[in-house]
């Protein structure tokens, strides 16, 4: 499960490439050794801004089993998953996957069984969640990723080109530089190879309120979240050089039409796709 001999290593520390993600694998550059730990790889940066470190202790006094999170709180959000967005995301020839900032990880466990030959590697900024959840949340699903490993979305550990497709899912908006994230996400991703980030838009018109609640949250935690609108959205992605990607509103289970989702978006959040080629 934690063989990852298909995927290419850059070191999180110096960017030296270390070659095969394999137990005991070492960089040349800096000397870091590197090898699962409870079936988990460590690929962060040592160095780690403050936001960073905040996202794996939140997870400190977490107590809520790992079924009741993945059923109770993610039920659709997996059905979505499996029928929306992995079937576009997929194409024939894929045979590697990505996903950054998965959490439980579900998106790789649906993934990986899509792709029982492939290779599927599964991050998340949080050792501790993944320890925790993600790797039960392959069992319980049948289909664990091929690795499981801490990553920084905005240094990843991995060399160019290298992924058929990249996925997250409710991720960047609590980046503490989405764009630098978005240029990263380009660059592990083949010629020809395929992003797919569902993300939030907050509210335009009652902005003030989400800006509220949600930067006393990010403060309370320490985290980097904060309310970005469709038109931040639209201007992350010009930053990021990718003037081609495309943005849309995701239907939803009420509002079906993704023209009048955008419309509704000035007084409620929504869900955008974000999608572009390597
Ligand atoms: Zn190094």
């Amino acid at each position: 499960m934690t063989s990852g001999g298909a995927v290419s290593l850059r070191c999180p520390d110096c960017a030296k490439a270390v070659g095969a993600l394999e137990d005991g694998v070492q960089c040349r550059g800096c000397g870091r050794r590197f090898a699962p730990a409870e079936g988990v790889w460590d690929l962060l940066p040592a160095v780690l801004g403050a936001p960073t470190r905040s996202e794996d202790r939140l997870h400190e006094q977490d107590a809520v089993p790992t079924w009741r999170r993945l059923f109770y709180h993610k039920r659709d959000w997996i059905e979505w998953c499996d029928a929306r967005w992995l079937p576009e995301l997929i194409g024939p020839g894929a045979r590697t996957f990505l996903e950054v900032g998965g959490g439980l990880c579900y998106a790789s466990a649906l993934a990986k069984a899509r792709l029982p030959r492939g290779t599927v590697v599964a991050t998340d900024v949080s050792p501790r969640y993944l320890r925790r959840h993600a790797l039960a949340v392959g069992r319980i699903l049948g289909a664990p990723a091929d690795v499981y490993a801490a990553a920084d979305v905005e240094r990843l550990p991995f060399e160019d080109g290298q992924f058929d497709a990249v996925y997250s899912q409710v991720v960047l908006y609590r980046v503490p530089d989405p764009v630098r994230a978005l240029r990263e996400i380009r660059r592990v991703l083949a010629p020809g190879g395929r992003y797919l980030g569902i993300e939030r838009a907050s509210p335009w018109a009652l902005l003030f309120r989400e800006d509220r609640t949600m930067r006393a949250r990010a403060a309370a935690r320490g985290i980097a979240e904060r309310p970005l609108r469709y038109w931040e959205w639209e201007r992350l992605l010009r930053a990021a050089g990718l003037a081609a990607a495309a943005l849309r509103p995701v239907p939803g289970r009420r509002v079906r039409s993704a023209l009048l989702r955008r419309a509704g978006n000035a007084v409620r959040q929504i869900h955008v796709a974000i999608s572009f080629h390597g």
